[in-house]
């Protein structure tokens, strides 16, 4: 993956068109920015890429979530349906909104089950969240049919899968809104930045005036717009559009490398009948940012883990013991621990954080190993690997 190996020229020269004007906000200046509008230029070409017909760029993957839980209404006592492997973003942006995580199990794609959702239905639910974590997909179009079917809102978390697609079509397109971020360890970064996209000119509207203190942006003096809602600040600036601007120019190369090394360290794993991998519902679709495989049990997992460690194979993630991306370690989330009063504080009958058990989900996650496929890698890199990951993987199975 990641948007921290690659930094160069290009980025260069779109920042120094900012700095040399000295315009940082987005909005307005018309004249002393020179013809330079490094978010509206990444918005432009994101819409291009994903096929969107709107997109809103942001000040984080976070604040994109929040923007598009708020434009599309979700807020209060409401339930939005997650899964428990994810990023803490996810359900800081729904208690944040004053609404209820409920969690559903996932499957072999490593993101929402669509068959598991009937049972995490209330009759508060409003929504539904999918991550389409590693650089993977969930089975869009079935999560897709089951909140058309239940008349849900569909938000589809992007974060870690930019350059995505199912069927040919960019995940992120599927639901009601899609959501992007665009931090220093995602597939591009701009430092800091995220970014929203719809086909949905009402939701687009709402996001634009959300993510900047309700402004209409009908004006280019800020002093003469309305403001149709209430708003915040989840704003941009040039800056890190700037630098936006020259990763977004990137991605098909970062794409294509990041498929080939994937294919080739798949391709050594195949030789062990004992691992599987993670489902892909559409490999051509597959941004492979990571390689996702299977042990046959949670012990020949942690050893496997320890052992790649040992053997200094760095980039090799065990999620069931990780504190970010699964429920399990989520004490401060579980308890409610925060530095504001959370509205959600406020409801009865929320659901049992603590005792939440998910053990479909602990079954897959117990077994399974990821590795960040990078693109610094050299074929010396990427034979050493193989050779190491073969002995480790031998010695491990083969007892
Ligand atoms: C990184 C990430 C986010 C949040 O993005 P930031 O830009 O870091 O705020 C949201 N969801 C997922 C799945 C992520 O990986």
């Amino acid at each position: 993956m990641p948007g921290f190996e690659i930094f160069g020229d290009e980025e260069r020269k779109e920042v120094q068109d900012v700095l040399e004007t000295g315009i940082f906000h987005r909005y307005g200046f018309d004249g002393p920015r020179k013809g330079h509008w490094k978010a509206k230029s990444f918005e432009e070409a994101f819409s291009e890429r994903t096929g969107a017909k709107y997109s809103l760029l942001v000040s984080s993957g976070t604040a994109a979530l929040s923007t598009a839980l708020a434009a599309t209404g979700v807020g209060a006592g409401d339930e939005v349906i997650i899964p428990p492997f994810t990023f803490v973003a996810t359900f800081e942006s729904i208690v944040g909104a004053g609404a209820v995580p409920i969690f559903s199990e996932i499957d072999q794609t490593f993101c929402l089950d669509p068959k598991a959702l009937e049972n995490a239905l209330a009759s508060r639910t409003k929504a539904v969240m999918p991550v389409h974590m590693c650089g993977s997909m969930a089975r869009i179009d079935e999560i897709k049919a089951f909140c058309d079917k239940k008349g849900l809102i569909l938000i589809e978390d992007v974060a870690q899968s930019v350059g995505a697609t199912f069927e040919g079509k960019s995940l992120g397109t599927f639901g009601h809104m899609g959501t992007f971020s665009f931090d220093p360890v995602k597939t591009i970064t701009c430092g800091e930045g995220g970014a929203v996209i719809t086909d949905d000119e009402h939701l687009y509207h709402q996001a634009d005036y959300h993510a900047d203190h309700g402004h209409d942006h009908l004006h280019s003096d800020r002093g003469l717009e309305d403001h149709p809602i209430l708003g915040t600040n989840y704003r941009i600036s040039e800056l890190h559009a700037a630098v936006g601007l020259g990763q977004l120019r990137k991605l098909d190369s970062i794409l294509e490398t990041q498929r080939s090394h994937k294919k080739a360290i798949k391709e050594a794993l195949m030789q062990f009948p004992q691992i599987s991998f993670r489902e892909i519902p559409d490999e051509s679709g597959d941004s492979a940012t990571f390689l996702t495989f299977l042990l046959p049990d949670a012990d020949l997992a942690q050893k496997v883990t320890q052992n790649l460690s040992g053997a200094g194979v760095g980039g090799c993630f065990y999620w069931f013991e990780n504190k970010w991306h699964y429920l399990r370690k989520w004490d401060h989330f579980k308890s409610l621990k925060s530095a504001a009063k959370l509205p959600i504080s406020l409801l009865e009958n929320l659901p049992d954080y603590p005792s939440i058990s998910l053990p479909a989900s602990d079954q897959i996650m117990s077994r399974a190993i990821s590795m960040l496929i990078m693109l610094s890698w050299t074929k010396e890199d990427i034979k050493q690997r193989v050779e190491t990951l073969t002995r480790v993987l031998s010695g491990v199975l083969e007892k």
